[in-house]
């Protein structure tokens, strides 16, 4: 079951033409709406499902620069001055509280990976450090693990999923932003080879410019135009527990599982060391393009074939502008919790910090990543289609990004001096 998040009244109405169509009302999609919105760009934000059903409601809540590649560190860092002033920026609470993240390992291999992480940054002057275990101790007590050691980044933090989303939405919508739920996007029309509208389920509706922001769908959306965007999906399951007295406020993230304090008191939890990779086509297709990915984390994924494989299969790839689209078909992508990942990360919680015998789960998801082969997203135009700017791929960690990645995309779309340098995130690297 699908973490609930605030509601928001959207619209009911399609208007006939705006500026800039934004296909997603996920958290990436909602940024950059407020973006574009704070700058008096008329925007209409169309959404298959619902506001943030999909990764943006079921994610973990890290916003953290750690273990993140050198390249994409620079949007971090503007993602936290973007959290920072998130609450006065959308006028609610988002959650975000700066209490710090902390990796530990087991073993000496596991503490020279975090080690190299850190000399790759050095240039960056991040706040993380690395820990030895007696460190580890006084910052997590009561802890019962034999650590080989930790890093730990101070201003690393954590934002509220269930809250984000729909603030930003609310936000968004009082500067003038339309926001219409249960209404797919089909096909882009174009006139003289560039952009000149949408294609939905209600209809059309005219613009100039469209920010594809669908997620695990914008391959299948992309591929009906003939261009091929590389994601996997991987799937990641969930556990939260009621409210509870707990070791820290910090984010714990150790190889076999991951601990974060929820806003209600209790905590987020989840087997770090495992995803599911439920078998579609597609893995079959790209297989080839992850193999260094693969190669380096085998160990990480659970390979399954099955009922998923079907369901995929089932789904068209290629569809015309009045058929029934795969978006209308599938509202919500809501995978079913891996209640063996979930009991494994609980257990080896348990283990390393005895206070979470006491833990009492009060809810149970998944959620499905869209995965690129360098785990990095694409935030950029798409050459084949002009006036067509992407930004999906976030590999997992695109909500800690998303208010720097929405302002990215909005600034790209709207022409204005990128609030980073884009270049890592170009769609041409995996020309
Ligand atoms: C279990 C889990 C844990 C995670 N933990 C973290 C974490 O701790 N920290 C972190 O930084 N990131 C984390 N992530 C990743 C993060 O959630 C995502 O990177 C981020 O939410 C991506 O946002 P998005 O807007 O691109 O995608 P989504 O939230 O998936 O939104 C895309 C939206 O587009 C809509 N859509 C797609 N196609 C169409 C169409 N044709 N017409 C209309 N609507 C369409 C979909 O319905 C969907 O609502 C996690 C993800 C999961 C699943």
């Amino acid at each position: 079951m699908a973490p609930t998040i605030e509601p928001v009244h959207t619209h009911p109405q399609m208007p006939a033409s705006t500026t800039v169509v934004i296909i997603g009302a996920g958290i990436i999609g909602l940024t950059a709406a407020l973006t574009l919105a704070e700058r008096n760009i008329p925007v209409v934000v169309l959404e298959k499902g619902r506001i943030a059903g999909e990764q943006s409601s079921r994610n973990l809540g890290w916003v953290r620069k750690t273990s993140r590649h050198a390249a994409d560190i620079p949007l971090a860092l503007a993602a936290d001055r973007l959290w920072a002033q998130m609450a006065e920026r959308v006028g609610a609470d988002v959650g975000y509280r700066q209490a710090g993240i902390m990796f530990i390992g087991r073993t000496e291999a596991q503490m020279a990976m975090h080690a190299g992480w850190l000399a790759s940054v050095k240039h960056l002057s991040l706040d993380s450090r690395l820990l030895s275990k007696r460190e580890i101790d006084a910052l997590v007590p009561g802890g019962q693990g034999a650590w080989a050691g930790g890093i730990h980044t101070p201003s690393d933090a954590r934002a509220e999923p269930t809250l984000a989303s729909s603030a930003i939405a609310r936000a968004a919508m009082a500067k003038g932003v339309v926001i219409i739920e249960q209404c797919a996007v089909r096909t882009l029309q174009t006139q003289a080879g560039k952009v000149s509208g949408v294609v939905t389920e209600h209809g059309e509706i005219r613009c100039e410019q469209v920010l594809l922001a669908g997620g695990l769908w914008s391959r299948r959306f992309l591929g009906n135009h003939g261009v091929s965007l590389p994601t996997l999906p991987l799937t990641c399951s969930v556990l939260r527990t009621q409210p509870m007295d707990g070791p820290t406020d910090i984010a714990v993230g150790a190889p076999d599982f991951s601990f974060r304090k929820h806003k209600d008191g209790g905590f987020i939890i989840t087997q770090r060391g495992k995803l599911d990779a439920f078998l579609t086509l597609d893995h079959l297709l790209l297989g080839k393009q992850y193999l260094p990915q693969l190669k380096a984390q085998r160990d990480f994924l659970k390979i399954s074939l099955g009922k998923y494989f079907v369901d995929d299969l089932r789904l068209s790839r290629r569809w015309q502008p009045d058929d029934v689209s795969p978006f209308e078909r599938v509202r919500v992508q809501d995978p079913r919790a891996n209640a063996g990942l979930n009991a494994d990360a609980l257990n080896n919680l348990k283990a390393a910090w005895p206070v979470f015998e006491r833990a009492q789960i009060a809810q149970a998801w998944a959620g499905t990543l869209d995965v690129t082969p360098d785990s990095n997203p694409v935030i950029g135009p798409v050459a084949q289609i002009p006036g067509l700017t992407l930004a999906s791929g976030f590999s997992g960690h695109g909500f800690g990004t998303s208010p720097a990645a929405g302002h990215l995309a909005a600034d790209l779309v709207s022409g204005q001096v990128p609030i980073i340098d884009p270049a890592p995130y170009r769609f041409e690297r995996f020309a």
